[in-house]
Parts: C-alpha cells; sequence; structure tokens
C-alpha cells in the first residue's frame, strides 16, 4: 500500500506544475524588475518567490482561495498609471503586441504578477509541501478554486479596481460574440471598474484580416456590454477596427485591400 498516490499517478485532468517552476518565477522576477522596468529594481524577488510557493503549497488544490494570494499581492504591488490600462478578451497575441510598441500602456501581462505567471501551470497537495508536477485540477474537469484559476480572477479583479481614467479593453471581432459575459473580462474586470475613477470604458473590436466579420461595435454582444458599462455609470466608446491596431494586422498581411486602402 502507499501512503500517498504513488508518485506517477495523475489525480488530476489537467497538465502539472510546469517544470522549474520555482526558477521561473524568480528569473522573470529579475528580468521585469531590473530590465523589462527598472523603476521596480527594488522589488525583493527572492521573497516574491516564497510568497508565490507559500500561496499553494501544502494546501488543497480545489480549494484555494483570493486570500492565499493576498501576501504575494502586496510584495508585487505596482501603480498603472491612469488612461494606461488594456484589458483584452480572446485577442491576446494582438493587444500585446500593440503593448509591446506602446510601452506607456499595461495590460495585466506587463504588469509584475501576469508576466511573472503568464502561461505557466502550479499546484500543491494538502498532504505533502511538494510541488505537484504530474497533475493540476482544472476548471472544466475538477474544481473552479484550483490555484491558477483563483489566481488569475484575483489579479484580474485587483487589476480592474487599481484602474483609472480611460481604460481600454481589445476584442475579437471575427467570433460570434465579441463580448463574452463568462469571460475573465466580462465576469470580473468589467464589474471591478470604479466608477468614481473610471470614466470611460473604450472598446476595440478587430476583425482578423481575411477572417469573417461576425461582430461589430454595433451588434448585440457589444451593445450587451455598453447597457452593463452605462448601468454603473461608466462612458462606453467602441470602435471597429482601431487604426494603430489594424496597422500592426496589417505587417503580417500588407498586401490584403484592406491593409491598402481606406484605413
Ligand atoms: P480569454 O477567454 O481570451 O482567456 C485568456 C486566457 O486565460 C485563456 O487561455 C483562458 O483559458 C485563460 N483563463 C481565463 N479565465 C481563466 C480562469 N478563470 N482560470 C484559468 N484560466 C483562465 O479572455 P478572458 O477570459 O476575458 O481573460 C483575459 C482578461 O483577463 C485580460 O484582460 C487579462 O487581464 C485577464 N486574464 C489573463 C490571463 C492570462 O493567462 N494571462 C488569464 C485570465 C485572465
Amino acid at each position: 500500500m502507499w501512503p500517498r498516490s504513488p508518485p506517477n499517478h495523475k489525480e488530476w485532468q489537467g497538465s502539472g506544475t510546469t517544470a522549474h517552476f520555482g526558477d521561473i518565477v524568480l528569473g522573470r522576477c529579475y528580468t521585469y524588475t531590473q530590465i523589462v522596468r527598472p523603476e521596480l529594481r527594488d522589488k525583493d524577488c527572492q521573497k516574491i518567490q516564497e510568497a508565490f510557493l507559500k500561496s499553494f503549497l501544502s494546501k488543497d488544490p480545489c480549494d484555494a482561495t483570493e486570500q492565499d494570494y493576498q501576501p504575494l499581492i502586496e510584495l508585487a504591488n505596482q501603480t498603472v498609471p491612469c488612461n494606461k490600462t488594456v484589458f483584452w478578451s480572446k485577442t491576446k497575441e494582438l493587444a500585446h503586441q500593440y503593448t509591446r510598441v506602446q510601452q506607456a500602456l499595461f495590460t495585466l501581462e506587463n504588469t509584475l504578477l501576469g508576466y511573472i505567471a503568464d502561461d505557466l501551470s502550479w499546484c500543491g497537495d494538502s498532504g505533502s509541501s511538494e510541488i505537484n508536477y504530474q497533475s493540476c485540477p482544472t476548471r472544466r474537469d475538477n474544481c473552479s478554486s484550483n490555484p491558477v484559476s483563483v489566481f488569475w480572477n484575483t489579479v484580474s479583479k485587483r487589476f480592474a479596481e487599481d484602474a483609472c481614467g480611460v481604460v481600454h479593453v481589445v476584442l475579437n471581432g471575427s467570433l460570434n460574440e465579441a463580448f463574452d459575459r463568462r469571460s475573465t473580462f466580462g465576469r470580473v474586470e468589467i464589474h471591478n471598474l470604479h466608477p468614481k475613477k473610471v470614466h470611460t470604458l473604450q472598446a476595440w473590436v478587430m476583425h482578423d484580416i481575411g477572417g469573417v466579420r461576425s461582430d461589430s461595435c454595433s451588434s448585440s454582444s457589444i451593445r450587451d456590454l455598453k447597457s452593463i458599462i452605462s448601468e454603473r455609470n461608466i462612458t462606453f466608446t467602441c470602435q471597429n477596427n482601431y487604426r494603430p491596431v489594424r496597422f500592426l494586422q496589417c505587417v503580417k498581411n500588407p498586401e490584403h485591400p484592406s491593409c491598402t486602402s481606406g484605413i
């Protein structure tokens, strides 16, 4: 009889913690604080790594809470200037191509915590102090309160609460619904904007070049977004194929008619 699960037993349906998780967290923290945003050079990356590990080690990976991440969030605390917040939903690559060019703008992944955690997977186990590299719970097959989902919900909420002035969102107009109430943007971020601080949400609905034009500013999903935002006393504006972002799409498709005339 094994005292616990045997070492290669896959308990959960999701992939396990990313190999070298601790080293990646530490390395990304140093890259961000020393090179990407040297104004944060005084952050203590050793402490940040320790707080990140503590947030989920020796804990039930189906019972993660916002509180688990509070020490990490406090250590990594960072101010995003007003008018510079960019949300995205189903447009990860394009939104980041844009903020890479416009370095004054910040997505969550352009802040320290989002930068450290982006694309990583992690979980532990209540009966052991070890990292689980074999498998982690997924939202769909196991539980919604898993460490990765709770982390993104918690930091997305905080990112939205901290926003001020005009905020932006890049949406995917080639999907049936550019705005999805069930996405993190629709479920968490818009509901945590503070109307006293955020006066306008500016949506940029981008269509894939050569793709279908399924959804646009005049569609029902965007009307849905507008009504949620307006009810919260925040002004809503919307633009299809916002030109500066369109130009980035055109880099890969310079000969497409939409890139050679009228954009
Ligand atoms: P989306 O549907 O394009 O999701 C973005 C990615 O995050 C996808 O890979 C998705 O599977 C994953 N994801 C979303 N919610 C998750 C959750 N609760 N648990 C685990 N993974 C989750 O767009 P979205 O849902 O609107 O999320 C994007 C917005 O929310 C952005 O504005 C960003 O600030 C934040 N966010 C970022 C990440 C990330 O992985 N970098 C994840 C969740 C949320």
